[in-house]
């Protein structure tokens, strides 16, 4: 379902001293509403987690089976949002309640009225280390991309800029899906810095950009008039490593007795299990539960 145009890009500006992002994922957020059932803000918040994890992970993984999950607990009635993406520009996610909405503001889907404005934003790298990188901070505004920046200029001390959007059209499916990342290392001029600050407030939302046909590449030539160094540019695609074996594992691992409870007291003719992920059912007859048994004993 995934469309071709989905890809992420990757550059740097003003001397190097710039690093930037910018993606259409408008594939990538149409599946994880197909996926997810959700209603239009909840579709915009959980497409806006998706990309911010996939441009944190651009900016931040090294290896491709390296993992980064943005988690976001907030007092609206979504109550959470979840999003991992890996090194190679892959992303799954989830959303604690679909099928709640808040009413649209100024025409504009309304993310803060379903995530909350109070509640944290937490972010864990996990680089293959011993113990994962964790970063949290409180919710500031609840729209995500605001939320973001803060994250990454209290948290990793990044000054950055993110613009994020989804748009959903009124059959619930997903038109447009985008945005940048730009993070600014130490020594950019004030006066480039006022000219990039400018340009970014002055650009239309990135969801209008993608809307209209701008593609990655383009939104960072309006940032950057005065050009860039394209460094790379990779698909990004929606994925969940969920498998039949693992969910065997996950059944074993609820001991013996308890699976041996559930082969006696269930009435389907097989036991399903849902993958919170990806909504992917995997189903295991009795004969089929007793078999893992079989293969651990
Ligand atoms: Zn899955």
């Amino acid at each position: 379902m995934t469309t071709t145009h989905d890809h992420l890009v990757r550059a740097t500006a003003l001397g190097g001293r710039v690093r930037a992002f910018a993606l259409d994922a408008t594939g990538v957020v149409q599946e994880l509403q197909s996926r997810h059932d959700t209603l239009p803000a909840v579709t915009a918040a959980l497409g806006r987690t998706a990309m911010g994890a996939l441009l944190l992970a651009a900016a931040s993984l090294k290896e491709p089976d390296q993992l980064l999950t943005i988690d976001v607990r907030g007092d609206g009635p979504v109550r959470r949002i979840l999003a991992t993406a890996d090194g190679q520009g892959r992303v799954r996610g989830l959303v604690g309640r679909p099928h709640v909405h808040a009413e649209s503001r100024n025409g504009k889907l309304n993310v803060r009225g379903v995530v909350g404005t109070s509640g944290y934003l937490a972010v864990t790298k996990d680089l293959g280390m011993r113990e994962p990188y964790r970063g949290m901070v409180e919710l500031v505004s609840g729209e995500i991309g605001e939320d973001l920046v803060y994250y990454l200029a209290r948290s990793e001390q990044t000054p950055s800029g993110v613009g994020i959007g989804v748009f959903v059209r009124p059959d619930l499916s997903v038109e447009a899906a985008g945005g940048f990342l730009i993070q600014l290392l130490p020594g950019v001029p004030d006066d480039d810095l006022a000219a990039l600050e400018a340009r970014v407030a002055g650009l239309p939302h990135p969801t209008e950009l993608i809307r209209s046909g701008t593609t990655p590449e383009q939104m960072l030539e309006v940032l950057f008039p005065e050009g860039f160094q394209l460094l790379d540019r990779h698909p990004v695609s929606f994925h969940c490593p969920c498998s039949r074996e693992r969910f065997a594992s996950a059944i074993l691992a609820l001991g013996e007795a308890e699976v041996r409870r559930i082969i006696q007291e269930e009435e389907q003719p097989y036991t399903e299990v849902v993958c919170h992920f990806c909504n992917e059912p995997y189903h295991f007859s009795p004969v089929q539960m007793q078999g893992i048994l079989d293969a651990a004993a």
